[in-house]
């Protein structure tokens, strides 16, 4: 990680290095935070926050999941995004906001416990690397829509994520793909999961996944370029016969898959993920003014 200058921490600039908590916050025991990952990207126009207002919406209601009282509006958490970015005179980064419960009691339960906020931006390149990626069916499967809020960023969830990642490293893949509680496909451990067959794009539904913002917003640019776009439940079967995967998210933005277990997908990232890497490309470089509703200038 390349430390910036200052974390925005409850109100205020922190230096780096003093951003810290006590050992008995909440959160560090329980994994009772919600954060979000956030992408600023340097433009023609300066600094652009990619879907800022829809990070901060899933970030709140992350929070309500834990019944949090958030100290701060969705609008003051969006000037302290863009003020931690200016601040650390940045022109291309990683925003990492989270809220968790703090210092103060030690039960499960919550009460007494401060909620604490925190924002950081520090540079981050591609995630999981610019070639094709190599993904492993975990056996550690997405957590059970029932047992928590999976939709939601929760900072607990990620114990079972890096459980399914690690399997697959430890197998030689780069990533992990998780199956629902039925077996059908679920997402990536920090990405949501797309498949192409004769030209039709398919994702699986909202349920048991994270409610990815880059899903929505490449849906939502598939169906404007003419893609029919279909939100159903993917068997493993199927996606093996795909014509193209791809993985979402705002780390790891577009990316092919190059093999599935055993199964290659030759040429990976195939045509229709590079149309639309290409247009998305465009879109988060502000080149694009169809969608520039989904940017955020830093410098206004
Ligand atoms: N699934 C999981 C489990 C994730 O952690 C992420 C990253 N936030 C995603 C999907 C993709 O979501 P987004 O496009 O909002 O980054």
């Amino acid at each position: 990680m390349q430390p910036t200058q200052f974390i925005w921490l409850n109100g205020s600039f922190v230096p780096w290095q003093e951003a810290k908590i006590h050992v008995l916050a909440h959160a560090l025991h329980y994994g009772t935070g919600v954060f979000e990952g956030i992408r600023t990207y340097a433009t023609a126009k300066g600094p652009a926050v990619f879907q800022l207002e829809k990070h901060l919406e899933r970030f709140l209601y992350g929070a309500s999941c834990l019944r949090m009282q958030v100290p701060y509006t969705k609008e003051r958490l969006a000037e302290a995004v863009v003020a931690t970015i200016r601040k650390n005179d940045i022109k291309e980064c990683y925003v990492r906001p989270i809220m968790f419960y703090g210092y103060g009691e030690l039960r499960v339960n919550p009460a007494g416990c401060p909620v604490d906020v925190a924002i950081a931006v520090w540079p981050w390149g591609a995630y999981l690397g610019e070639a094709a990626i190599t993904a492993k069916v975990s056996k550690v499967i997405r957590i059970h829509p029932h047992s928590s809020a999976t939709d939601a960023k929760i900072t607990g969830h990620y114990v079972n994520s890096m459980l399914a990642g690690l399997d697959a490293v430890d197998a030689g893949y780069g990533e992990a793909i998780q199956l629902d509680y039925e077996g059908n496909i679920a997402e990536g451990t920090g990405e949501n999961f797309f498949m192409v067959k004769n030209g039709v794009v398919a994702t699986p539904p909202l349920g048991t996944i994270l409610a990815g913002i880059t899903r929505t917003s490449v849906i939502t640019l598939a169906r404007d370029l003419g893609y029919t776009v279909e939100e159903r439940p993917l068997s493993l079967a199927e996606v093996l016969k795909a014509d193209e995967c791809f993985f979402t998210g705002t780390a790891t933005e577009i990316a092919g898959i190059g093999k599935i277990d055993d199964t290659e997908f030759k040429d990976a990232p195939g045509p229709v993920t590079k149309r639309l890497t290409d247009a998305f490309k465009t879109i988060v470089k502000a080149e694009n003014e169809k969608y520039m509703h989904w940017l955020t200038l830093v410098n206004k």
